[in-house]
């Protein structure tokens, strides 16, 4: 029996990396899932490896005719849905605040927040009438701290983290969760680029050693937590973010602090004076 049996799910950008990797577990789980992104070739082969527990539309989520289609195509498909993963995303503007155009705002902020105010908006309806469904948004540990990603991406991966917290309060009575995953780094094409198998394994290696846990994020690090979120072993869980990142988010260790106040190794143990 599967996590997900009978369930019906869409998920968001599940042409690459952890949307396609959550495609294929939540599947696997017994879920039908519609998977949707803006590249059409990329989530069609996601859709077809599913074979008959998956079905493609193309959905650019800063439109949000798309992602209401999306909605009723579920519905219409399977009769349901109730797991809506509203992850598609990029890196957006980057550069220092006087050079980022206001177009260039315009994008970031379209697809990183209100692509994800689209999902939750058009699949509330249908949840609510059901009385039961989980809405999960990507956001990332950019959401929490400052100074790792570009400025509108961090701005709107923390407005990603408040709305979910805000219409998680006024869903919860209806049955529907609502909850955030934060990612740390994860290897796949929006962290590393178009990369040869080389450079991508340098890559893990590199920010590997930057992680408390050893190594770098996998998809199926993030389609886990998906699947937690998304299943009945989360029935008391809403409103929440679930950190997902190695324990990068966690901090500085102290033994680092202490190099960088001293210049010196690690303080072996601090003595106040006169003791
Ligand atoms: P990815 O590039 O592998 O996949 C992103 C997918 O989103 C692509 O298939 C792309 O075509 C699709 N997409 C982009 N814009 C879209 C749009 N307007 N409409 C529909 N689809 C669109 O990247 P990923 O790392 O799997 O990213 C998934 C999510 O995770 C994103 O929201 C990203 O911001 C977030 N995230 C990634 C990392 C990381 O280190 N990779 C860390 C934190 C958060």
């Amino acid at each position: 029996m599967g996590r997900l049996d009978d369930r019906v799910a869409i998920i968001t950008g599940a042409g690459s990396g952890m949307g396609a990797e959550t495609a294929r577990l939540f599947a696997e789980e017994g879920a039908q899932v519609l998977v949707t992104d803006m590249n059409e070739s990329k989530g069609r082969a996601v859709a077809d490896e599913l074979g008959t527990k998956g079905a493609f539309l193309r959905v650019d989520v800063s439109r949000e005719e798309d992602v209401s289609n999306a909605v009723s195509e579920a519905v219409d498909l399977w009769g349901h849905l109730d797991i809506m993963f509203n992850n598609a995303g990029f890196g957006g503007a980057r550069g220092p605040i006087e050079t980022i155009s206001e177009s260039d705002f315009d994008i970031t902020v379209d697809v990183l927040l209100k692509g994800v105010f689209f999902g939750m908006k058009h699949c509330a309806p249908v949840m609510k009438s059901q009385k039961f469904g989980s809405i999960i948004s990507t956001a990332s540990v950019a959401g929490l701290q400052a100074g790792e990603s570009p400025h509108l991406y961090t701005a709107a991966k923390a407005a990603v983290i408040h709305l979910t917290k805000s219409v998680a309060l006024e869903l919860g009575q209806d049955g529907v969760r609502v909850n955030s995953i934060c990612p740390g780094v994860v290897a796949t094409p929006l962290a590393h680029g178009p990369i040869s198998e080389d450079r991508r394994e340098k890559f893990k290696s590199r920010f590997g050693r930057h992680q408390p846990i050893g190594r770098v994020g996998v998809p199926d690090d993030i389609a886990q937590a998906a699947l937690f979120l998304a299943s009945d072993d989360s029935t008391f869980i809403t409103g929440a973010e679930l950190v997902v990142d190695g324990g990068a988010n966690a901090g500085r260790p102290w033994s680092r602090q202490s190099e960088l106040m001293t210049g010196e190794g690690p303080i072996k143990l601090y003595r106040p004076e006169g003791r």
